[in-house]
């Protein structure tokens, strides 16, 4: 028996699928929508989250490491899975193993990949990182057809996608975008016909405000799990259908104590009482996420009211000012993420008081709090 936690993360699966059909549907049917997973689906659990795609029709993966990899396939997860950031020379065989698609670049990782496969008399397909202007992973556009030359010479190994990364594609009205494309859309050709290799540079950005940047392949992060990666600003400019949070967060009141005016509260005194005050003490702390910049910043709902934060956020405590909330209990539930009664908190709030971004709060509540899974 689990014995459950005061704190728990909620995980709508028909929000994610409500997300995965409206952004195919954006990315258009000749694109395939990559599903990207990593960190544990930002949050939201890997496992759970892919095999809920994988019933909802999605047949591509992205994740960060092969351990990644490995534990989808192991959980039966059917369909292609993209490793992008590379891997030790020592795990080359796991691709074989569970038929995992790397994405390389470097020519030595080919060669590695191209001696196991010729040890097994097997094949492996590729994906090419290019950096178009990102300034992160991938070799530079000068350099591909060389590349491709080398590649195309080892036995065993076939390029099958190149892929890009948009810095900038989260402003609508940024000319990045369209640049960094017209760079990627110059290197496909090099190898031979438009469709020979699958083309993916956008992520949820470019497949919102871009999609004419969707190719072969869209990668969809943030935008899965409801949120615009230009945050509250992207939500309010959305005029079609619109995404839906996927995650909530909750817990609840654990103490209530009155306390004067002029009286110091948490570590350090850095709040003081201006009023005679009800404090709800909540067993939330950063442990649980809940970072210790958002001290007597972030709000929480109880009654379906806000109570914010009073003084320093503890390891696994916090307390929360409910003066103005009628009634207030132990064992009343709290909303730090999501809804209650007529209020809402989103992550792109919390994130606003942190000085974040939505990705952050959902993978700091989602990976550090027990989650249930809601049909
Ligand atoms: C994380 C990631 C994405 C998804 O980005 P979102 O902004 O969350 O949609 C796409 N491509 C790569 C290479 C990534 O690392």
């Amino acid at each position: 028996m689990t014995v459950p936690s005061f704190n728990r993360v909620n995980v709508s699966i028909s929000a994610l699928c409500h997300n995965y059909r409206l952004l195919q549907n954006r990315a258009g049917e000749k694109t395939t929508l990559l599903a990207m997973v990593k960190a544990d689906a930002y949050g939201h659990g890997m496992l759970r989250v892919g095999r809920a795609l994988n019933a909802a029709g999605c047949r591509c993966f992205g994740v960060a490491e092969i351990c990644e990899a490995v534990a989808l396939r192991e959980a039966g997860v059917q369909g292609e899975i993209l490793v992008f950031l590379g891997f030790s020379p020592g795990s080359a065989a796991l691709f074989f193993d569970h038929d995992l698609t790397p994405v390389i670049f470097d020519i030595a990782s080919a060669r590695v990949l191209s001696q196991e496969a010729v040890r097994r008399g097997s094949e492996i397909a590729v994906h090419v990182k290019v950096d178009c202007g990102m300034t992160r992973l991938g070799i530079y556009p000068e350099e591909f057809s060389g590349f491709m030359a080398e590649l195309s010479a080892l036995p065993g190994v076939t390029a099958r996608g190149i892929a890009s990364h948009f810095p900038r594609a989260d402003e609508a009205d940024s000319g990045n975008t369209p640049e960094q494309f017209k760079r990627f859309r110059k290197l496909a050709p090099v190898a031979g016909s438009d469709s020979e290799l699958l083309r993916h540079t956008a992520n949820s950005g470019a497949i919102l405000n871009f999609p004419e940047t969707c190719c072969d392949m869209a990668r969809a992060g943030i935008s899965l799990y409801g949120y615009y990666p230009d945050g509250i600003a992207g939500q309010h400019a959305e005029e079609g259908e619109k995404l839906q949070a996927v995650m909530s967060f909750s817990s609840q009141v654990l103490q209530v104590k009155d306390v004067a005016e002029g009286v110091g509260v948490s570590y350090g005194h850095s709040f003081i009482t201006s009023r005679p005050t009800r404090l709800a003490v909540l067993p939330l702390g950063y442990e649980d996420g809940l970072s210790r910049s958002l001290s007597s910043r972030a709000e929480v709902l109880v009654r379906g009211r806000r109570a914010r934060v009073c003084g320093r956020i503890c390891m696994n405590l916090c307390m929360v000012d409910v003066t103005d909330i009628e009634g207030v209990a132990a064992g009343d539930e709290v909303v730090i993420l999501g809804r209650q009664g007529g209020e809402c908190i989103s992550a792109d709030e919390i994130a606003g008081w942190m000085g974040s971004i939505s990705y952050e709060v959902l993978c700091l509540f989602g990976n550090n709090n027990e989650r249930k899974y809601i049909e």
